[in-house]
C-alpha cells in the first residue's frame, strides 16, 4: 500500500463558476483558474500522483496549455485515476477536507461523493469529504480563496 497527500487553493472570483469535486454549486463567485479550476479534484489529483510517485498536476497538465483551458477537472481525474492504474495500482480509499466559508456545502456532498467514486471506480463509502471554514481568519476566513486537502490510499493490484 502506498499513501499520497494533496493541497488546492484558488482564488474565489466573480464570473466564474464554483466547481467542487464535479459538482457545480450556486454561487456569486467561483474559482479563479486555467481549467475549470476545481480546487478538490486538483487536490485528489496530486494526491493520487504522489501516492503513485509520478509527480504532480503541474507537470502532467501545465496551465497555458490550450488542450486544458477551462477543462472539466473531471477529465484530468480520469487521466490520472488512469496512469494510476496503468503504473500497477488500484484506488483503495479518499479522504478529503474543503476549507471555505460559503456557501454551506452539506447539501452538495453527496453528489461530490457520488462524482469522486464514479471518477476513481470505488465505492461510495469509500469516499470521505469534510467541509470546514477558518472561523474568519486569513483570506480564505475571508471568503477570499477556498482550499483543499486529500489523502489517498493506493495498493498494488493483485493479478
Ligand atoms: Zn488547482
Amino acid at each position: 500500500m502506498k499513501i499520497g497527500f494533496g493541497y488546492d487553493i484558488h482564488r474565489l472570483v466573480q464570473g466564474r463558476k464554483l466547481i467542487i469535486g464535479g459538482v457545480e454549486i450556486p454561487f456569486s463567485l467561483g474559482e479563479d483558474g486555467y481549467s475549470d479550476g476545481d480546487v478538490l479534484i486538483h487536490a485528489v489529483i496530486d494526491a493520487l500522483l504522489g501516492a503513485s510517485g509520478l509527480g504532480d498536476i503541474g507537470t502532467h497538465f501545465p496551465s497555458g496549455n490550450k488542450e486544458y483551458k477551462d477543462i472539466s477537472s473531471r477529465i484530468l481525474l480520469c487521466h490520472t485515476r488512469d496512469m494510476v492504474t496503468s503504473a500497477g495500482y488500484s484506488v483503495n480509499n479518499l479522504d478529503c477536507t474543503v476549507i471555505l466559508e460559503k456557501p454551506i456545502l452539506s447539501p452538495f456532498r453527496n453528489a461530490i461523493i457520488q462524482c469522486l467514486s464514479e471518477d476513481l471506480h470505488i465505492p461510495g463509502n469509500s469516499v470521505s469529504l469534510k467541509a470546514k471554514t477558518k472561523e474568519g481568519m486569513d483570506d480564505t476566513g475571508a471568503g477570499k480563496s477556498i482550499e483543499a486537502y486529500a489523502v489517498v490510499l493506493i495498493e498494488v493490484e493483485k493479478l
